[in-house]
């Protein structure tokens, strides 16, 4: 069936700024052909205007900048013209302003022409006068001198609108530059709405801050008991992890106005805006009190002052941070309004910024756990039509390190695959794939390898794979591919000890012999180098650095930490001497040396098994945990955990029997 016509189109024509630089075009363009309305003169020549002037009939003759003479008829000359013969070319001469116009060769001849016309007229008085004018009226001579000026101001006021629309906000007007265009959340609108409901786990934050929104619901209550009501709080955390959704939540649960903005909006390429959006930011809230102004990424303005003084920009964005610390808490208190501010950066916040008085709370928004990140799937896999075996505890396990913004995207990736492979519903396989992607990249599988590269790959992981398996301290390996994804050729993953608090320079030293195992397998199997460990190598020796220089891992170097937690350090002073570089050097040698070793030994010990895995890698290109168990038995992560329940049950017994024939004692 062919597609119905719509013919009930609604024509959306929307005002724009640039109609009226057309219409003035368009209204110069049209004056300058069309005119004044007056009909044209007639073209003339000087023998018919010369038979003219010795008939009397001329009146004027204006010759215009040496070149043209226009000719005035005295009024009897028109009448007699216009009513006479219908055939004569002065038929329809105008009735007023210039009746004919010829061009002339030189003003002198002209001149002694026109005297000697008048003296052959024999007119005693001839009423022609000769009169010489200078003049530039034509609309197009106009348009062309005016052009330029047209273009120039056409251009500044394109750069006005620009820097107002990007500036002003609201309107759009230059004067509003110093206007915050903070936003009001419309907790009404139920598109935008979030609710707690919305966020998953953050239990702690959650309680923080919804305190915060209770001290400005019931403020008397707080006051009456001396308190003083926090002027703010930041929300402190690594991308993606939902302090924004956090903030949003509050908007749409507290039954106060929200102000919303970016630290970014601040920023300006005027001098003084940003400190007077600043201002403008907290007149608008005082007004909306009790409310809550809540600044996203506010270490856009709040970064440490005093650093890369010199720098012009660095004034302007001190001069803003300078005016939020007085309006958070200075001379003039706002009373009622609570800051909300979320960034991923408090290291280099200003510490005037940060103290109490100020941003009294800070509220940290950390990467989810376990339980948590069944909990964001759970709020993300809502719309999502779902395959009934589904485990979401599975996909939270196999999600360490996410953040809430990377789950939504496995989430959203996952629907995506199944979509894309026509499926119904999604299932696990299309959510294993997603995860796979997001972490390692697309999948390449058309890179060409050869078969000896493709086995040398094999060998590596299956090598690193052993390792880890075989060391207790290292965390569980999960699965292990050789499918080229992103810039690797395999990869093999491991999930992190979820209760894993404390990390020790055991578990450090056990991740280095098996981030080096791979290397070594090649090495034990080829007896070559590859170039494809340098991603490992890298890796490895920054943790060895990190171990001796900043978490006082190393008894020769003693517990001294070179870290720079504020950033303020220069790159190119070292903060210890050269002695001590060259110990630092010695003992991150020693460490990986050793880690190489105990690799080393693992691995030439199992090769046979390491071939096997490589075999079987070959062959199905991903193996999960089950297929390597059956090739090296039980990890040492699980024999460890057997035992330590193995203690932990005998502890318990011995308690109960204790306990048991306690009473009977008596
Ligand atoms: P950034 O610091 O980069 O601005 P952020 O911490 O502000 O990041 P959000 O913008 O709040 O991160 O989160 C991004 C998205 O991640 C949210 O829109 C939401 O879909 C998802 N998300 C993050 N955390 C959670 C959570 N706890 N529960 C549910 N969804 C979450």
């Amino acid at each position: 069936m062919a597609k119905k016509k719509n013919n009930n189109k609604i024509i959306n024509i929307r005002f724009n700024f640039m109609w009226i630089w057309g219409a003035i075009v368009a209204i110069i363009v049209a004056y300058s052909f069309f005119g004044t309305g007056r009909s044209e003169p007639v073209a003339g020549d000087w023998n018919t205007v010369e038979q003219m002037i010795r008939n009397g009939e001329v009146e004027r003759i204006k010759v215009v900048n040496k070149n043209t003479a226009l000719v005035y008829l005295t009024d009897d000359a028109i009448k007699s013209y216009r009513n006479g013969d219908e055939n004569s070319r002065f038929k329809n001469i105008p009735e007023h302003g210039e009746q004919l116009n010829f061009t002339i060769g030189s003003v002198d001849i002209l001149d002694r022409d026109v005297k000697e016309a008048i003296a052959d007229s024999g007119l005693e008085e001839n009423p022609l006068t000769v009169e010489y004018f200078n003049e530039t009226t034509s609309w197009s001579d106009m348009l062309i001198n005016f052009l330029p000026w047209l273009f120039l101001i056409g251009i500044w006021f394109f750069f006005i609108r620009s820097m107002s629309r990007g500036a002003g906000g609201a309107g759009g007007n230059i004067m509003n530059v110093g206007k915050a265009r903070a936003q009001e959340f419309d907790k009404d609108n139920p598109n935008k709405r979030v609710t707690f409901k919305d966020v998953a786990g953050l239990a702690e934050a959650k309680v923080e801050i919804m305190e915060i929104v209770d001290f400005l619901r019931k403020a008397d209550k707080y006051r009456e008991l001396g308190a003083k009501i926090p002027k703010g709080a930041l929300l402190v955390g690594p991308p993606g992890t939902g302090k924004t959704l956090l903030a949003k939540a509050v908007a749409g649960e507290a039954n106060v106005p929200f102000l919303s903005i970016s630290g970014s909006d601040f920023v300006e390429m005027f001098v003084g805006v940003g400190a007077s959006r600043v201002r403008d930011l907290f007149e608008q809230a005082k007004q909306k009190a009790p409310c809550i102004v809540f600044i996203d990424e506010i270490d856009a303005i709040g970064r440490a002052r005093g650093k890369n003084a010199g720098f012009s920009g660095n004034d302007e964005r001190e001069n803003t941070l300078n005016q939020l610390l007085t309006e958070m808490d200075g001379f003039q208190t706002n009373t009622g309004v609570i800051v909300l501010a979320a960034t991923n950066r408090a290291d280099i916040l200003d510490k005037a910024l940060m103290r109490a008085g100020r941003f009294d709370r800070q509220i940290d928004v950390g990467l989810p756990d376990v339980k948590e990140r069944e909990e964001i799937f759970n709020v993300h896999l809502r719309h999502i039509k779902l395959d009934n075996n589904i485990d979401r505890t599975f996909l939270a396990k196999q999600t360490p390190g996410f953040s809430g913004a990377d789950i939504a995207n496995v989430c959203n990736e996952a629907a995506l695959i199944a979509a894309r492979n026509d499926k119904k519903v999604v299932e696990r396989d299309d959510f294993m794939a997603a995860i796979d992607r997001i972490v390692g990249g697309l999948e390449k599988r058309n890179k060409t390898m050869s078969q000896a590269e493709r086995r040398a790959t094999a060998i590596h992981e299956a090598g690193h794979a052993t390792v880890m398996w075989m060391l207790e301290d290292c965390d569980p390996v999960l699965k292990v591919t050789v499918i080229p994804r992103g810039n690797s050729l395999g990869a093999t993953w491991s999930v992190p000890d979820e209760e894993r608090v404390h990390v020790t320079n055991e578990v450090l030293e056990a991740k280095l012999a098996g981030m080096l195992g791979g290397r070594i397998a090649e090495e034990v199997n080829y007896g070559t180098l590859g170039a494809g460990a340098l991603s490992d190598l890298e890796r490895s020796t920054k943790i060895t650095y990190a171990m001796v220089a900043f978490y006082g891992m190393s008894k020769k170097i003693g517990p001294i930490s070179y870290y720079d937690s504020a950033g303020t350090r220069d790159t190119f002073t070292k903060p210890f001497s050269e002695q001590t570089a060259i110990a630092i050097d010695g003992e991150v040698r020693r460490i990986l040396e050793e880690a190489y070793a105990r690799a080393r030994e693992i691995i030439e010990a199992n090769n046979d098994k390491i071939n096997q895995m490589a075999d079987m890698l070959l062959d199905k290109e991903t193996i999960y945990s089950e297929d390597i168990e059956s090739i090296l038995g039980p990890s040492a992560q699980s024999k460890k955990e057997a035992e330590e329940k193995k203690a932990e049950s005998s502890q318990t017994t011995e308690q109960t029997t204790t306990e048991n024939t306690n009473p009977k004692n008596e």
